[in-house]
């Protein structure tokens, strides 16, 4: 806006200017004669003065204030040779001014000054300056109203996921987080939840584990105590019952420390992050726990033969190969017929090492089969005294062979008996030397 006004405020006085330009001197008698040619309209104020600025003419005061000096910056600005303009808006009007200097050929003979005073334009500029304030204040309205519309969800939902997380928290793992939209918050939401059906499995897990436990310890707790009740009520117990009875109750005993050994065992391999691990000879560990069984093989009457390769090397942690070895060779003992025989077999395949137990036992039924690695299963239930195992054994070998990379299965043998097979990475070259 003050733009286009300059343009036109300059280009009037460019034309005076110039109509005065032909004027050696400007003297107030011929500035007038071209003033009253000129005629310029809507002007409030035009002043010219010579190069001294001492007004020729001025538009206020046409005929009495020549000779006075004109003492405005502007119009020594101009007589310095500048062109000035300069707008403002005064309470109802805008001020503005033009001062250009008059040249005759080279030289500056005066200046040219424009004043206007446009009441119009500046209430022009007030409605606009209202308009805009009031459309700042609605757009800042919207804007407060939008963020605390905004915080107000925002807060909503983050309250909801702290439910969640303090009902996970409070033990309810069936609680869950509500997922809404695909944004961060919905992510993070997503990601307890996912959190919360682990630790929903995981407690699931160790409730079961603690009733099988229980489970497992109270049987033999319940014969020792009625045994022990039985001696206790019975007075006239003959010694031979007598001595049966605590040799009963010495076997449910140790029952329970082979239960409990394994029991440990069991959590020991769960809760251990980083164990030792080192460079493992599988066929020395092999040959280890085959010479700890051979009281047993001895005594069950059951042949132990083996045919170990040499170079099996993995990375693992010694005594725990050693329990799952010592745990398939004295299940192929303990549940082999007299006279029957077990076979251990090592080599290298593939980048794995592979370890086979074969015996020629009773085997399992294949209903059976797929249970015999969970905790506490054991085949036949109603087996008791030293027969009975605490049917952890092979869970400790599943758990460990898994935690060290590998695999176990089981298999019936085409001519009756069992095949176990474990599949251990080997060691890879980097790891040696490590
Ligand atoms: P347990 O302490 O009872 O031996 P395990 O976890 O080692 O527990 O074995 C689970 C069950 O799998 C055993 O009770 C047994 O019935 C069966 N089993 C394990 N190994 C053999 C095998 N070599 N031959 C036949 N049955 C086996």
């Amino acid at each position: 806006m003050f733009r286009a006004k300059h343009s036109s405020m300059q280009s009037q006085a460019a034309l005076i200017a110039s109509s005065l330009s032909s004027l050696s001197e400007l003297r107030p008698d011929e500035v007038r004669q071209i003033m009253e040619l000129l005629n310029e309209p809507g002007l409030s104020r035009v002043i010219v003065t010579d190069e001294a600025a001492c007004i020729a003419y001025d538009s206020a005061d046409p005929d009495g204030s020549e000779g006075r000096y004109a003492l405005f910056p502007e119009i020594a600005m101009a007589l310095g040779g500048k062109q000035v303009f300069h707008a403002q808006l005064v309470e109802e009007a805008v001020a503005a001014r033009v001062c250009l200097p008059v040249r005759n050929r080279a030289s500056i003979v005066g200046a040219v000054y424009l004043y206007e005073y446009d009441a119009v334009q500046a209430a022009l500029i007030r409605s606009l300056q209202r308009n805009l304030q009031r459309i700042s204040l609605v757009v800042s309205l919207a804007a407060i109203l939008l963020s605390v519309l905004l915080a107000f969800l925002m807060s909503r939902r983050i309250r909801s996921i702290l439910g969640g997380i303090r009902g996970i928290g409070a033990g309810r793992y069936d609680s869950r987080v509500p997922v809404h939209g695909g944004d961060e918050l919905s992510q993070i939401a997503g990601e307890i939840n996912v959190l919360a059906d682990r630790l929903q499995q995981t407690e699931a897990i160790r409730q079961r584990f603690v009733s099988d436990a229980s489970h497992e310890l109270k049987t033999p707790l319940a014969a020792i105590t009625l045994l022990s009740d039985s001696i206790v009520q019975n007075d006239g117990m003959d010694g031979e019952t007598v001595r049966e009875f605590v040799y009963d109750i010495g076997r449910e005993a140790e029952r329970l420390t082979r239960v409990t050994q394994k029991l440990l065992e069991l959590t020991r391999i769960g809760s251990r992050t980083r164990e030792r691990r080192e460079t493992v000879d599988l066929r020395r560990v092999a040959e280890e726990a085959m010479k700890m069984l051979s009281a047993l093989a001895v005594e069950r009457d059951v042949r132990l033969e083996s045919n170990l390769d040499g170079g099996c090397l993995i990375y693992a942690n010694a005594d725990d190969i050693h329990q799952v070895i010592f745990n398939l060779v004295e299940n192929a003992i303990k549940y082999n017929h007299s006279g029957g025989w077990v076979r251990v077999l090592l080599f290298a395949t593939e980048g794995q090492a592979q370890l086979l137990v074969d015996d020629t036992g009773e085997g399992v039924p294949p209903e059976k089969l797929p249970h015999i690695f969970d905790r506490f299963y054991r085949v036949d239930e109603s087996r008791t005294g030293e027969q009975s195992g605490s049917g952890l054994g092979l869970s400790i070998v599943r758990d460990t062979v898994e935690k060290h990379g590998g695999s176990v299965t089981a298999v019936p043998r085409e001519t009756g008996g069992m095949r176990f097979r474990v599949s251990l990475p080997l060691q890879q070259s980097e790891e040696a030397a490590t």
